[in-house]
């Protein structure tokens, strides 16, 4: 029974963790979880090969990855000018970017957890290809790209895909994240991620999976039940810059991760899987180190965790589990997915 709270270094806040709460009774909304079959192919689905988008465009007949710029996009370089505000008060700034979104597979029912690592290796080669071109405009200080994964994160399309927002602005996250490195590395002479990676280790209780490059943990001050991040041991500010080896332990450990999130409840997982990387704004970022986080919004399989006065209404997060029992459910999990386990 955990009840303290824990100081999150990347986002420089308290995470109160109310363990001792999980079990009081409930009587709200159950999310319940969806067993059908999903078929290879979706004559209707916008991301299946071969399909006509609502743009009128129609999709290749792609056979691994295929990239498209958003039919609806929120940031784009056709966004109008903004409105002068009636009050010299405010501030404006056009909606410019670039969003595209990326389909890991021409398999409508496959997902992230799913592919090889070899496929997972080439997506990894696309998402440097991307943060590259997209970083390198001028108008672009950072590429955020993230996968929104299941129902419970209001993603009713389970064709495998992810979305890239180009923007020319750096998201609040990644900028806390870049304040906290500069000022830890500034006291210390070391790098912010790193002295989290070491703790871990020294603890040991909360790594999920780890190979010669690569690690996997539940971090000591999660904010969300099953939040894991994934990253490589060494330093680089963003995924454009690991070598080959990397990429290929980094697709091991989060194939991994992803196979037991699927086995926990023998059900696709749903999350927000965001890449954290350094702004492309500029700035010197060497001392940034690109990681995976996982935001996975469900507490049981059938109980999301809701946002709520503690979140909202004051910015830090109530947890209601314990990271170590958590991480305990993810590291006895197997790392064989329950369906080849069932069809082979
Ligand atoms: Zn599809
Ligand atoms: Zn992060």
């Amino acid at each position: 029974m955990t009840w303290e709270e824990r100081w999150h270094p990347l986002r420089g806040e308290w995470v109160v963790v109310a363990a001792h709460r999980q079990n009081r009774p409930w009587s709200g909304e159950m999310v319940g979880r969806s067993l059908k079959e999903i078929p290879r192919f979706v004559g209707d689905c916008y991301l299946c090969p071969g399909n006509l988008r609502v743009s009128g465009a129609t999709n290749p007949a792609y056979d691994n990855i295929f990239v498209f710029d958003n039919d609806h996009p929120s940031i784009s370089t056709g966004a109008p000018q903004p409105d002068v505000p009636r009050s010299a008060f405010h501030k404006t700034m056009r909606a410019d970017g670039i969003s595209r979104v990326v389909c890991y597979s021409p398999r409508h029912d496959l997902t992230l957890a799913e592919l090889s690592q070899v496929e997972i290796v080439r997506l990894f080669e696309c998402w440097q290809q991307q943060y590259a071109e997209l970083g390198s405009m001028p108008n672009v200080d950072h590429v955020l790209i993230f996968e929104n994964k299941g129902e419970a994160v209001g993603v009713s399309n389970p064709h495998p895909h992810c979305q890239i927002y180009a923007n020319n602005f750096v998201f609040k996250t990644i900028a806390n994240e870049v304040q906290a490195g500069r000022e830890y590395f500034a006291q210390n002479g070391r790098v912010l991620f790193q002295d989290v990676i070491a703790a871990e280790i020294e603890d040991g209780r909360r790594i999920i999976a780890e190979n010669d490059k690569a690690i996997a943990f539940l971090p000591y001050f999660a904010r969300y039940a099953y939040e894991v991040f994934v990253a490589p041991k060494a330093t680089h500010p963003s995924i454009a810059n690991l070598s080959g080896n990397e990429l290929k332990d980094l697709a091991e450990v989060l194939k991994t991760v992803l196979v037991k999130f699927d086995n926990l409840w023998q059900m696709p997982f749903p999350y927000v899987m965001p890449l954290h990387q350094a702004p492309t704004d500029g700035g010197d970022h060497s001392t940034f180190h690109f990681h995976i986080e996982f935001h996975p919004p469900l507490r049981k399989p059938d109980l999301l965790k809701y946002l709520a006065g503690p979140e909202i209404g004051g910015g830090n997060f109530l947890s209601d589990t314990s990271p170590e029992e958590k991480a305990a459910e993810l590291i006895a999990a197997s790392s064989v997915h329950y369906k080849t386990e069932v069809s082979e």
